[in-house]
């Protein structure tokens, strides 16, 4: 029933942008009317255009498309042309926010730079977190100079920042960065399995491992170190 409703509201208030847009064109296009007149339709022309676009967001296409002169297709209620890009994004605000849908790697070529073999790269700042989305192609790169071409594995990465804390996931990799305490760093991190590391050293790093019966990896709690 809301939907109906939703419908049928915007469906009016497209008619009544459409009407307005008609009525500034026709003057718009008047030759007779002075330069200031003329002016103030065209601006009244791009504000009702940003209108429709917004409008249109709201838009689930319910009743299908037609095809336009120009044979491309186009939303009988909206008028919004069929697989053209959005310009905005409209979000509720209330319930679940989506934005896109979840991409991953489309081939098995490899591209000749990350330009061409570049998905989605995306950022929100949700709340106070920086959420990034990065999905790729595999592709050439010489990020170690030139002579030093290495091949980027096609990837999906997604980062969350939160606080000083930056948690990254790709295809094989948990990745969980947190900023020095002492906010000092002079050189790049150490990095070791457990086993490799004594027991005494162990004790300095506030991980609790998660496992099952059969010792099979099921997570990890990392206590926060406290800032000094
Ligand atoms: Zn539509």
């Amino acid at each position: 029933m809301a939907a109906r409703n939703a419908k049928a509201q915007l469906r009016t208030d497209l008619k009544r942008v459409f009407r307005a847009l008609g009525f500034a064109s026709k003057h718009l296009n008047g030759r007779r009317a002075p330069k200031a007149t003329q002016n103030s339709y065209f601006d009244v022309y791009q504000s009702l255009g940003l209108a429709w676009e917004f409008l249109s967001l709201q838009c689930q296409h319910w009743d299908g498309y037609k095809r336009t002169r120009d044979r491309k297709l186009a939303c009988r209620i909206c008028g919004k042309i069929k697989g053209v890009q959005e310009r905005y994004i409209l979000l509720t605000d209330s319930g679940v926010k989506r934005i896109g849908s979840r991409q991953t790697p489309t081939s098995k070529k490899t591209f000749a730079n990350k330009n061409k073999a570049q998905l989605i790269h995306d950022q929100i700042v949700f709340h106070g977190a920086l959420l990034d989305v990065d999905v790729h192609n595999s592709y050439k790169s010489n990020l170690f100079g030139k002579g030093h071409e290495i091949t980027v594995a096609a990837d999906r990465r997604v980062t969350l920042n939160e606080s000083d804390i930056k948690c990254s996931v790709d295809k094989f990799v948990v990745d969980i960065k947190v900023e020095s305490p002492s906010g000092k760093i002079f050189k790049p991190p150490y990095g070791e399995f457990p086993w490799e590391i004594s027991k005494e050293k162990l004790k300095s790093f506030p991980v609790i491992f998660h496992f099952d019966d059969k010792y099979e990896f099921l997570g990890l709690t990392i206590i926060r170190p406290v800032k000094k």
